[in-house]
Order: C-alpha cells, then sequence, then structure tokens
C-alpha cells in the first residue's frame, strides 16, 4: 500500500481563497477585518513569521497593524499596547508572536489579549469554551489539523484518535476537537506506557511530539490517517540541514491511508486558520 499523501498546501490555499471572497463581502458591509502582529525582540524564526503573517493578511484583502518592538521592552508597556489594541474597533484580532523574552511573563500577556480578539486561541477562557464544547477561537494548528480530516475522511464519528503530544498549543485542543467529532480519543505523552502500542490502535493519528522521525513504519495502523504536526530541523551530510517531521515519513508511506508531508502538510494550515479566526472574530464583533 502507498499512502496518499494530504497536500496541505492546496487545503490552506482554498481556506484563503474562501477567507478573501468572504472578506471582501464583510467589507463591503464596511468592516475590514484587522489583524495586529506583536514582535518583541529580534528573534530570526519570529521575524520570518510576522513577514509571512502581515502578507498573508494583506493578500486576504484584510488590515494588518505591525507592532515591532525592542527586546528590552518593559512587560508594562507591552501590557498597555495589547490594552490599546483590545480596545481599538479596527483590530478584530490580536497575536503576540511568542516565544517573548525571558523578563517578560507569557502567561500574563497571553491573558490579557481580549479573549473575542485572541485569535491564537490561547487564551483561557477560549480554551475553557473548547473544553465545555462551547463557541470561541480555537487555537489554529489543530483547527486546520481538523479541517484537513473532515474534507479527507468526513464524518469522524467513531474512529479511534490517538494524538501524541499534550500542549496547550497542539495536544490538548486538538483531542478536544476530536472529542467534540464524536471520536474515541486517546492523548499520549512522554510518560505514556507502550506508546507504540497506543499508536498502533488508532484510525486517526495526530503526532505533536518535536522529536524528528520518533513514530516509526511500524507503529501505525495499516490504513490510518496520519497528520504529522512537527516540524524538526536535522543536520544532513557536509553542514546542511532539513525539515522533518515526527513521523518517520518514508516507512509510513507504505502503511498509512493517508498521510501529511512535512513540509507541505500541517503548516500551511496553520496560517490560513489564523486569518480564518480573524474573520470570525470580525463577524463576532458586526453582531
Ligand atoms: P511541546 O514541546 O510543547 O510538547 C511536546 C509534547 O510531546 C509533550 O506533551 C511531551 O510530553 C510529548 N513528548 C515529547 N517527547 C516525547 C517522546 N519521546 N515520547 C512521547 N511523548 C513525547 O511541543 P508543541 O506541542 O508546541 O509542538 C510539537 C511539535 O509541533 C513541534 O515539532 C513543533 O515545532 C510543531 N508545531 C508545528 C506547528 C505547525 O504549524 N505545523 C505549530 C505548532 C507546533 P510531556 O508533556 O510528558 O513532556
Amino acid at each position: 500500500m502507498t499512502a496518499r499523501i494530504i497536500d496541505g498546501r492546496a487545503f490552506a490555499a482554498g481556506i484563503l481563497a474562501e477567507v478573501a471572497t468572504e472578506t471582501a463581502a464583510l467589507a463591503a458591509m464596511g468592516i475590514v477585518p484587522g489583524l495586529a502582529v506583536v514582535l518583541v525582540g529580534e528573534d530570526a524564526a519570529s521575524q520570518v513569521y510576522v513577514r509571512n503573517k502581515a502578507r498573508r493578511t494583506k493578500e486576504a484583502g484584510m488590515a494588518s497593524f505591525e507592532y515591532r518592538l525592542p527586546e528590552d521592552t518593559a512587560e508594562t508597556a507591552l501590557l498597555a499596547l495589547v490594552a490599546e489594541l483590545n480596545d481599538d474597533p479596527a483590530v478584530h484580532g490580536i497575536l503576540v508572536q511568542l516565544p517573548l523574552p525571558g523578563h517578560i511573563d507569557t502567561a500574563r500577556v497571553l491573558d490579557a489579549v481580549s479573549p473575542d480578539k485572541d485569535v491564537d486561541g490561547f487564551h483561557v477562557i477560549n480554551a475553557g469554551r473548547l473544553a465545555a464544547g462551547l463557541p470561541g477561537l480555537v487555537p489554529c494548528t489543530p483547527l486546520g489539523c481538523l479541517l484537513m480530516l473532515k474534507a479527507e475522511l468526513g464524518d469522524l464519528s467513531g474512529a479511534r484518535a490517538v494524538v501524541l503530544g499534550r500542549s496547550n498549543i497542539v495536544g490538548k485542543p486538538m483531542a478536544a476537537l476530536l472529542l467534540r467529532e464524536s471520536c474515541t480519543v486517546t492523548i499520549a505523552h512522554s510518560r505514556t506506557r507502550n506508546f507504540p502500542d497506543e499508536c498502533r490502535r488508532a484510525d486517526i493519528l495526530v503526532a505533536a511530539v518535536g522529536q524528528p522521525e520518533l513514530v516509526r513504519g511500524d507503529w501505525i495502523k495499516p490504513g490510518a490517517t496520519v497528520l504529522d504536526v512537527g516540524i524538526n530541523r536535522v543536520a544532513t551530510e557536509g553542514n546542511n540541514t532539513r525539515l522533518v517531521g515526527d513521523v518517520a515519513f518514508a516507512e509510513a508511506l507504505t502503511v498509512a491511508g493517508r498521510i501529511t508531508p512535512v513540509p507541505g502538510g500541517v503548516g500551511p494550515m496553520t496560517i490560513a486558520c489564523l486569518l480564518r479566526n480573524t474573520l470570525t472574530a470580525a463577524r463576532r464583533s458586526a453582531r
């Protein structure tokens, strides 16, 4: 068997096109969705992410507001900016790029963002809403995974889903979303006994552990759908590096029914879902 490779770039392009169409319709009613991105410091990877987000935001027809603050910005100054953005009616989504410098309390800053503008879905109110099955803003990466799963498989009800990793940004919200779709959900993590056996039970396997190629081909149930969230940079010959996921892709390809590649799988969906969340927040602000 050779698995069908799920093309995350194509999925993301479809979502971005839908978002652009609906953004234009909302703008015609006088509401231009606006996303504010706040970057503190000079982290090279974060700068690339912020640049990409701003570009995509503008391409979707939304207003993009960028705030680049120096590394030594005081926490009080950052909190003051967040408060200002919370009160700004032109801003519907606020994203504080992580990681923040060490002298800033990340949890305090994330909790200062209005839950209605929390397009990352990291606020405890939104985490609580998701856990309680109430509408709210959902973290972008698991939301992207869910949209791909539903498009690929249709009704997920009754499927046995195993989520590898229990972080607040991927593992836990992913599990909550799959439960909401009536899957039978297991969350596995570093203390799980018989980790490979848990994987082997999965009709849907979502890997988000941040360990290069941890999941081997013989841990996968034949025909399973495998979503690989991991992004790991590994060394190759001659001082080069390449990106790999949490799943040994070549091995998995011969066993799984469907699989996302790295890169080009889950990654592109994250930014598409960020803009989808911004559109959702803008629509709700109009009510
Ligand atoms: P975290 O480091 O916050 O969480 C990793 C989780 O994996 C933890 O729950 C940890 O268990 C578990 N884990 C780690 N090692 C093992 C192991 N050997 N066996 C079993 N479980 C293990 O990571 P994130 O959730 O933030 O990210 C996970 C991966 O997804 C990373 O590679 C990250 O780069 C990527 N990512 C990709 C995104 C995208 O857009 N595609 C977005 C966000 C993340 P424990 O809790 O017990 O420590």
